[in-house]
């Protein structure tokens, strides 16, 4: 039914950097509901039994991201559900932050997303559906020392949600956001026990997220028809809705 956001499975889902950590769990969530999933990846594959489809790409090169959708469509038609979920963090205080670790940070979470939305965007218009998921963070919602360029960036992609939902008006092509909170990955491994205990202080779920529960709201968005420029956090009560 046109506008309810009910398009059964199989759909073309495409997730960068769905190697692993987050991008893994919300591919496997989309490939076990009978869809077809393209995972993009730098270096290591996903394990072969996933049955996955790896693309190579680097979110912050638009020849690989476009070479990237050609595979993914030659393999599984126009992509309908796109996750931009790749991400990388480089920390520092901003007296020590260099332009570089600021820009590069810019490159892969935010401008990264803009080059896959508007490549996704060609066959979500000539399909007339799309569902675009953005994979933000709480540190866009609430800052974080050391996160200025990642914050930054995250909170992009609040804004360029809501700017792409005017822009989209009623077709059934929406734009949402998840911001998580602290997750299970290598990423939330790289930080100090004290880091994580200090974070783990103010979420009242006291434990951190799996990956499988930010593929949940994932899931959920990807159905949805009538949620747009959405913001959902997936932080165990940290920011009690916000
Ligand atoms: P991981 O570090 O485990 O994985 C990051 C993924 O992003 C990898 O697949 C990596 O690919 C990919 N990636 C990084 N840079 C690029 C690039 N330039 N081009 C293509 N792919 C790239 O992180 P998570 O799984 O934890 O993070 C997934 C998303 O969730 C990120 O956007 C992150 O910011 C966000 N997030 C994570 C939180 C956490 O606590 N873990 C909390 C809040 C948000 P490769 O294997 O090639 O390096």
């Amino acid at each position: 039914m046109e506008g309810t956001g009910q398009r059964p499975a199989p759909r073309s889902v495409f997730v960068t950097g769905g190697n692993r950590g987050i991008g893994l769990a919300i591919a496997r969530r989309f490939a076990a509901a009978g869809d077809r999933v393209a995972v993009t990846c730098r270096g290591a594959e996903p394990p072969a039994a996933e049955g996955l489809l790896a693309v190579r790409c680097d979110v912050t090169d638009s020849q690989q991201v476009d070479q990237a959708f050609k595979e993914a469509e030659a393999a599984h038609g126009p992509v309908g559900v796109l996750v931009a979920n790749a991400g990388a963090t480089h920390d520092r205080l901003l007296l020590t932050m260099s332009e570089a670790d600021f820009t590069s940070v810019v490159d892969t979470n935010l401008t990264g997303a803009f080059r896959v939305a508007r490549r996704a965007m060609r066959g979500m218009l000539g399909q007339g559906f799309g569902r675009i998921v953005l994979i933000s963070s709480t540190a866009a919602l609430h800052g974080a020392a050391g996160q200025s360029n990642y914050a930054a960036a995250k909170a992009g992609l609040v804004g360029f949600a809501r700017s792409l939902t005017h822009e989209l008006g009623p077709r059934d092509i929406t734009c949402n956001v998840v911001a998580p909170g602290l997750t299970e990955t290598d990423m939330s491994r790289a930080l100090t026990e004290r880091q994580r205990q200090t974070l783990l202080g103010r979420t009242p779920a006291g434990r951190l997220a799996h990956p499988d529960e930010v593929a949940d709201a994932v899931a959920f968005l990807a159905g949805a028809g009538y949620v747009r420029g959405a913001v959902i956090p997936v932080d165990g009560g940290a920011g009690l809705g916000h």
